[in-house]
């Protein structure tokens, strides 16, 4: 058994290896202040790449993981049966940090498979499945998208009725689902469906499956940023083999719930954050480009909306450090979420003020109408991984003990 590097050792390597394949990210080039007017002026809550140029960015995102797994930084806290490398999350975010000093691909369109589908198939998952499916999501062969909303069953999750019918060695899968992030690009779906007539939250099973099936149609949805970054999805008579089925007959309650908080975690962690969405300093910017720095109210209003941030900060990192002396992620990371997406509406509020009808009407100005992106994502944030209001009887319920309502 080779033994472990120290973290200096570990995160030198890391640093040479990027190095060796990537350039030196343009804000690590000794430009580390934002100068307005320099770079690009891009800020977005969620990722929606160009549909002409996303199947490249796909392609580059593939291969950068690729080469990760490789080099054995593909999953570095991951059992090492699984191809993981066995290492503390300390190391994980040794190599996040250097990562960001380097223009990487990053992992866009593999945040659903790798945040959510992948830990719970690892907490859930059958030997096989953990074989067949952990190293090809973490090696980029794989992308996974969370199938669980349907037209009529969001916040109530537990009343969806997509049904899965068992027939001999498989499952015959038939209905729609709504608002699936990604799977336009999706290889495997983790599917939430009613599979008996038993009491609520007993009555669901979970399963992998396969989107490019016969029977699988996806639709992408239009969003008012312009992008469309999710889908519709129609089943129809789709067959999933019982060995992918993720957990036990009517256990689909705990699969979704794992999913769920694992989605938060990421959701509301401080990796979070767009494109260059909760710099201050760009903020700071923007109030002196549009010549308002000297204005009271402006101050006060900017004052706030920094505290705020700073506030969310904090909250972040009270989370994350449960996380990293090992506690699952609880009711608290709702906290995180909604502080979160209550400081997107706050900056959206604030920034829509300063640019008047620039934030409507694109003049080609530098970091002006590109904060109209926030202004419209923000609304959205609100709701996917569980609406403001439900995390916030969730907090009541789970963190504050406060009584369920009769
Ligand atoms: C950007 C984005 C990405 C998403 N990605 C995915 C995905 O990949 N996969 C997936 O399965 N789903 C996804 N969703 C769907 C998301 O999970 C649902 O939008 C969410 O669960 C809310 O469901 P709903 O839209 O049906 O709203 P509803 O549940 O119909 O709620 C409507 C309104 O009523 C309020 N409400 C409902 N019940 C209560 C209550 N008990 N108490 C107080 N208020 C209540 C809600 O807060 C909301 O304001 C995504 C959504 C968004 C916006």
């Amino acid at each position: 058994m080779s033994e472990r590097p120290s973290l200096e050792e570990f995160t030198a390597a890391a640093r040479a290896w990027l190095a060796e394949r990537y350039p030196v990210a343009a804000a690590d080039t000794g430009k580390r202040r934002f100068v307005w007017g320099e770079g690009s002026d891009e800020i977005r809550v969620f990722a929606e790449p160009d549909p002409s140029s996303e199947a490249d960015a796909v392609d580059a995102i593939r291969a950068w993981r690729a080469g990760l797994w490789e080099a054995g930084y593909g999953w570095i806290t991951g059992p090492t049966e699984y191809g993981g490398a066995g290492l503390p999350a300390a190391y994980q975010r040794a190599f996040e940090q250097v990562s960001r000093q380097f223009d990487v691909p990053g992992d866009a369109s593999l945040t659903i498979g790798l945040g959510m589908i992948a830990p719970t198939i690892l907490q859930h998952g059958t030997e096989e499945q953990k074989q067949r499916y952990l190293p090809a999501l973490y090696r980029g062969e794989k992308i996974a998208c969370q199938l669980f909303s349907e037209p009529g069953a969001g916040s109530d999750l537990a009343s969806i009725s997509t049904r899965a019918v068992r027939d001999g060695d498989v499952w015959r899968i038939s209905g729609q689902k709504v608002w699936t992030s990604g799977a336009h690009l999706s290889d495997i779906g983790e599917i939430i469906c009613r599979t008996s007539p038993e009491p609520r939250h007993k009555n669901l099973t979970a399963f992998l499956v396969d989107m490019h099936a016969p029977g699988v149609t996806v639709r992408p949805l239009r969003q008012m940023t312009g992008g469309a970054a999710f889908n519709e999805v129609f089943l129809d008579d789709v067959v999933v083999p019982d060995t992918d089925r993720l957990g036990e007959v009517g256990e689909g309650w705990t699969i979704a719930i794992t999913t769920l908080a694992n989605e938060r975690n990421s959701l509301g962690s401080s990796s979070f954050g767009g494109v260059g969405i909760l710099s201050t300093d760009r903020l700071a910017g923007l109030v002196r480009h549009q010549g308002l720095d000297d204005d009271p109210a402006v101050r006060q209003q900017f004052g706030e909306v920094v505290s705020h941030l700073r506030a969310a900060r904090y909250v972040n990192e009270v989370v994350g450090a449960q996380a990293r002396a090992g506690r699952p992620p609880g009711a608290e990371i709702g906290l995180s979420k909604i502080a979160l997406s209550d400081n997107l509406r706050r900056l959206g509020d604030f920034v829509s003020e300063l640019l008047g009808p620039e934030v409507a009407a694109d003049t080609g100005e530098w970091g002006t109408y590109a904060w109209s992106s926030l202004v419209l994502g923000a609304p959205g944030f609100r709701l996917g991984g569980g609406t403001d209001e439900i995390l916030k009887n969730t907090v009541a319920q789970r963190v504050l003990g406060l009584p369920r309502p009769s």
